[in-house]
């Protein structure tokens, strides 16, 4: 495989100012990239904004002999998606690519988490996505080869205390799969890492984890692992779409869903479903789910195979 080179383009890297947005954005320009480097600066849970950290960073890559321009906008409103790219197109005159990486967290119990955080949370991981995707669009279509690269979370399986966060981590991985099929007859591919790495935000999982996660993340798994995996889906080159990688610790694999084969039954009733689970739950033959892209037949198959 040829060195994958980012001569040329001009990539937002949202979040960018620490932890995995700071690998990924140093990584890209040191490739070649024009880097935005999009972050508001606050502490994990998002208060306390600052533009210390988005301007680090630049200087860091332009010492580096690279190019980048600060962004300390917050991706949770239009306005500030907006802004986001004006600034890639003002410094760079092209878009071809956005990383989708900004997010706040904190662990919380279900019931003390009120309505406002709740929409915090959406705000900044969910509709930040779609803003900065939808302000984006016409760009990455101009680019001929657009890129988007969310960024989700193995919090979204089911894990204590992450209700606010782990749903809207799934919202994105919803959103991930619906801008793939809007993208594919217009050039833009559309995919997401689900990340691991030690850095602040891994910090404050707390309980919520295995005793010896946080510790051995931290050692072991750097933001630089995910960084190569989210570069990839990035580049011209990258052939997927609608697709999660969980990357982490020099591990890459495929995130997706399947559907089992099942049962049939037109007289189904809630007896049937109690006496049958163990078909319906049976994961051998189990498919992935397809994207309903252009010219595909059906998305989800609703008969079980012969
Ligand atoms: P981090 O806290 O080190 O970095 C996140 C950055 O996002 C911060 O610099 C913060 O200022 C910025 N940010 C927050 N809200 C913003 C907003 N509204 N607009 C612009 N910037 C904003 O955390 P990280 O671990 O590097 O996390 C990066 C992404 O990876 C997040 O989306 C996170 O949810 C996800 N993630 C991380 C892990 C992990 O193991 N570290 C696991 C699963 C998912």
């Amino acid at each position: 495989m040829a060195r994958m080179d980012f001569h040329d383009r001009t990539v937002i890297v949202t979040g960018a100012g620490r932890g995995i947005g700071r690998a990924d954005a140093m990584l890209l320009a040191k490739r070649g990239a024009a880097v935005v480097v999009c972050d508001l600066g606050g502490d994990t849970d998002g208060d306390n904004p600052s533009a210390q950290p988005a301007q680090d960073v630049v200087a860091e890559i332009q010492q580096a002999g690279g190019r980048a321009v600060a962004s300390t906008e917050s991706v949770a409103t239009e306005d500030g998606a907006s802004r986001i790219v004006a600034t890639a197109l003002d410094a760079f005159g092209r878009l071809d690519a956005v990383i989708n990486n900004a997010g706040i967290f904190a662990a919380l119990p279900f019931l003390a988490v009120d309505a406002d955080t709740y929409r915090r949370y959406l705000d900044v991981h969910y509709l930040g996505s779609l803003f900065l995707a939808r302000a984006a669009w016409p760009h990455l279509v101009d680019s001929g080869h657009g890129r988007i690269v969310n960024t989700v979370s193995a919090g979204m399986y089911g894990v204590a205390n992450y209700v606010h966060y782990g749903a809207a981590k799934a919202a994105v991985w919803g959103l991930t799969r619906c801008l793939a099929v809007e993208g594919e007859p217009v050039g833009i591919k559309v995919n997401a890492v689900s990340p691991a790495a030690g850095t602040r935000m891994l910090a404050q999982t707390g309980d919520s984890l295995p005793p010896g996660t946080i510790d051995f993340v931290m050692q072991h798994m750097p933001p630089e692992q995910v960084a190569a995996v989210a570069a990839y889906l990035a580049h011209d080159s990258c052939v997927l779409t609608g697709e999660v990688l969980k990357a982490g610790g020099g591990a890459v694999a495929r995130s997706y869903f399947v559907e089992t084969v099942g049962i049939l039954d037109p007289n189904v009733t809630p007896e049937i479903v109690a006496d049958r689970l163990d078909e319906i739950m049976n994961p051998d033959r189990a498919k992935p789910v397809q994207l309903l892209l252009p010219g595909t037949q059906t998305a989800v198959s609703w008969f079980p195979e012969k």
